[in-house]
């Protein structure tokens, strides 16, 4: 098999070889349980704290506005089972058409015991209607939840914007910014933000760790009760090593943050453009609006992206159509069928997403061999012209 050209880091990023590093000692001689009392567990405790820290930095809020959960799909759960439990009589949500699975699926099932819920849509560039977003609001309504940055496309939602119009309406707000966080500046102080996820595995940390931000005039009800930790807001013993690595995860994309999006930003368009050069009518969906620097999703007109994917993964290019929890399924993807997409040209588009760890070499590769997979699957395609049957 070919070298392999990883580009689906928004299904997942490779642990940072320097975030490994400080995790290791936490998986070895350090594995004292932070709560412990003495000196070996008030240690761990310390580095606990210090991992805190530098997510508050990268976030631009308080430490002490940080809970550690074990992913995003948990950080969004929390965030919509709180504001429904702090407020039993508001049993209405607003929130978009375009968001994960981590944040429909939830929805979807309270709607199945009476939860009213207001999706509201996205026009062709895929952004969402504000107006509609206003009007969705009312005096049932417990939470308004809108993603940062959308996992399939790219595309940037104006979260400020978002937020300031709950806010209005006295409506909590909540961001999936899972995808958005360590590719955009994001400064939450000040900001009409309650609640924000992030997840460790798409930030080079490992998986299996996440960040719920509580604002800290937001109220808010855990789900998981227990011995007490993360200031009462979220028991069970801390998943130390990975929360140690997502702190200097977030240590390193504050640091490097401007010269990561330069590096993805450069790589992404590179591709971009020799791929629409290269295959006639290919097209990238949101490219209008302003986008996260590491991803682009093409149209490959009358092409199948899940045979594309199988070519591709043969000749060493890991890609995705949709999101990694939708692939498999046959259905079109709900985010590019909410910008307006025919079910055919959504299941005609693949995503690419970079990372700081590409090279321009992977790139420059990786669009010559979606160039020839287009090619091959057209020739396929076409059959051979068949006799025309006259009278
Ligand atoms: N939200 C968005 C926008 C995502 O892209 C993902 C993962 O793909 C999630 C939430 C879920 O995060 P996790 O895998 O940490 O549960």
């Amino acid at each position: 098999m070919s070298e392999m050209i990883y580009l689906d880091n928004n299904a997942t990023t490779r642990v940072d070889p320097g975030v490994l590093e400080v995790m290791l000692p936490y998986l070895s001689e350090q594995y004292g349980n932070p709560s412990s009392v003495y000196r070996f567990g008030s240690r761990v405790r310390r580095a606990v704290d210090a991992a805190r820290g530098h997510v508050a930095d990268l976030l631009g809020c308080d430490a002490g506005e940080i809970i550690f959960t074990s992913c995003g799909t948990e950080s969004n759960n929390a965030a919509l089972d709180s504001a429904l439990r702090r407020n039993p009589d508001h049993r209405h949500v607003v929130t978009t058409t375009v968001e994960h699975s981590a944040i429909l699926k939830p929805l979807e099932a309270r709607e199945r015991r009476g939860l009213r819920v207001t999706r509201v849509g996205v026009d062709g560039h895929g952004r969402p209607a504000l107006d509609a977003f206003r009007e969705a609001m009312d005096d049932e309504t417990a939470l308004a939840t809108a993603m940062m940055a959308n996992n399939e496309t790219g595309v940037l939602l104006p979260a400020r914007e978002l937020g300031a119009i709950a806010h209005d309406a006295g409506v909590p707000f909540h961001t999936d910014a899972v995808q958005a966080v360590g590719k955009v500046p994001i400064r939450l102080r000040d900001e009409p933000i309650d609640f924000l996820s992030l997840s460790g595995h798409k930030l080079h940390a490992p998986k299996g760790v996440g960040v719920l931000f509580v604002n800290r005039y937001s109220r808010f009800q855990s789900f998981l009760t227990g011995g007490g930790q993360e200031n009462g807001r979220r028991g069970g013993t801390e998943n130390v090593a990975s929360i140690i690595g997502l702190g200097e995860a977030a240590r390193l994309a504050r640091e490097n943050l401007e010269e990561n999006v330069r590096i993805m930003t450069a790589l992404r368009d590179a591709f971009e453009r020799s791929v629409l050069a290269s295959v006639p009518g290919s097209r990238v969906h949101g490219a209008e609006s302003e986008r996260l620097p590491n991803t682009t999703n093409i149209l490959f007109p009358g092409i199948e992206a899940e045979g594309m994917l199988v070519l591709l993964d043969q000749h060493g290019v890991c890609a995705s159509s949709g999101s990694a929890c939708t692939t498999g399924s046959l259905g079109p993807s709900h985010v590019l069928t909410a910008m307006g997409v025919g079910d055919e040209d959504a299941r005609s588009s693949l995503r690419f997403s970079f990372s700081r760890f590409n090279t321009p070499d992977e790139a420059a590769r990786a669009a010559d061999i979606v160039a020839r997979c287009a090619d091959k699957l057209r020739s396929i395609r076409q059959p051979a012209s068949s006799p025309v049957v006259v009278g």
